[in-house]
C-alpha cells in the first residue's frame, strides 16, 4: 500500500511530497521532504497509524533540499537513508550543499528549508544502479538516473517508479514542465535517463511534484518537449549573451503564458512556482549551455 503524504510545503498544498510504503517490516518512505515541513511529515505519518520512530528506512531520490532535507531528523531516529554514491559526502557533512543554497537563498533560508544537521557514516547506504533492496515482502530497485542532478536516483516497485525530479513536475492537471536547477543539469544525460524509464514496463509514475501519473506515454512526451522548449528558448538568449538578472522576469512570463494558454489558474501557476521556481530553471540552463560552450 502506498500512501502519497502531502507535506504542505510554504503552507501550500500539492507541491512537495513523501511517499510512505506499508512492508512486512514496517513502514518505509521515498522522500523526506524539507526540514522545514518535518512537523507536518510526521503529523501525516501519524494520520496513516505510525510514529516516526517506526520508519526505518528512508530512501530519497537525490539530495536537494525540497527532497532530502529532513532526512538528517529521520536518522537522528534511527532510520536508514539509501542514496546515491554522489550524494553520500554532503548527507554526511552537510556545509558545502547547505552553504551553497545560501548563496542563493540568503536570509530566506531558514523560513524555506529549515535547517540541516550531519548524518552519521553509518545511517547512510549507498545504492549502486540497478541495485535491488529488500524490506520484508516489497523489493525496490534503484535506477541511477541523472539530468536533474547528477546524485539522482529513480525509484521502481513492480511496476511503480517514484521519480524524484527526473520525470518533471506537474500539477492538478497543468503541462510537464522540467525542473533545471543549478548546477547539473545535463540534457544529454536526461534524456538517457528517461529513455531507461520508457523500458521499465510501469503503471504508475509517483511525482514528488506532485501526484500520481498514469498516463506515461503522454507524460514522458510531454517533459521532452517542454525541455526542449525551454532549453531553446534559454539557448537563444545565452546566444544573445544576455544576463540571468534581466532574463528571470521575462522567462517567468513565457512559463506563465503557456500555462494561461492551458486554462490553469492564479493558484495553481502559484503552486508551481513553489514548486519549482522559474529563476532556478534560467540559472541552470544558462549554465549547462555555459559548459557545452566551452567545451566546444
Ligand atoms: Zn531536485
Amino acid at each position: 500500500m502506498i500512501k502519497v503524504l502531502d507535506l504542505n510545503f510554504q503552507e501550500t498544498g500539492q507541491t512537495i511530497a513523501s511517499f510512505l510504503i506499508e512492508t512486512s517490516i514496517g513502514p518505509i518512505l521515498i522522500e523526506s521532504g524539507p526540514y522545514s515541513s518535518f512537523e507536518n511529515l510526521k503529523q501525516k505519518i501519524g494520520e496513516n497509524g505510525y510514529s516516526i520512530e517506526d520508519v526505518q528506512h528512508v530512501l530519497i531520490t537525490h539530495i536537494h533540499l525540497d527532497h532530502a532535507g529532513a532526512a538528517w531528523a529521520l536518522a537522528q531516529h534511527g532510520a536508514k537513508i539509501y542514496l546515491h554514491p554522489f550524494g553520500e559526502k554532503h548527507m554526511a557533512d552537510p556545509t558545502r550543499l547547505w552553504n551553497s543554497a545560501k548563496l542563493i537563498y540568503g536570509d530566506d533560508m531558514e523560513r524555506l528549508w529549515g535547517d540541516m544537521q550531519a548524518i552519521d557514516q553509518e545511517n547512510l547506504e549507498i545504492v549502486s544502479h540497478g541495485e535491488r533492496l529488500i524490506f520484508g515482502d516489497v523489493e525496490i530497485t534503484g535506477w541511477h538516473t541523472p539530468g536533474h542532478a547528477k546524485h539522482h536516483i529513480a525509484w521502481q516497485l513492480n511496476d511503480v517508479l517514484f521519480s524524484g525530479d527526473v520525470a518533471g513536475v506537474k500539477i492538478n492537471d497543468g503541462p510537464v514542465v522540467p525542473p533545471c536547477p543549478p548546477p547539473d543539469i545535463d540534457l544529454e544525460a536526461w534524456e538517457e535517463s528517461l529513455t531507461l524509464i520508457k523500458g521499465l514496463d510501469l503503471k504508475r509514475i509517483y511525482l514528488t511534484h506532485f501526484g500520481i501519473i498514469e498516463n506515461i506515454v503522454d507524460h514522458l512526451a510531454e517533459l521532452e518537449h517542454n525541455l526542449s522548449g525551454w532549453s531553446m528558448w534559454i539557448k537563444d538568449k545565452f546566444e544573445l549573451n544576455r544576463d540571468v538578472e534581466s532574463l528571470v522576469p521575462e522567462f517567468q512570463a513565457f512559463t506563465t503564458a503557456q500555462m494561461k494558454d492551458q486554462g490553469l489558474d492564479d493558484h495553481t501557476i502559484r503552486q508551481y512556482e513553489i514548486a519549482n521556481p522559474s529563476w532556478m530553471s534560467v540559472v541552470g540552463l544558462m549554465r549547462y549551455w555555459k559548459i557545452k560552450k566551452e567545451k566546444g
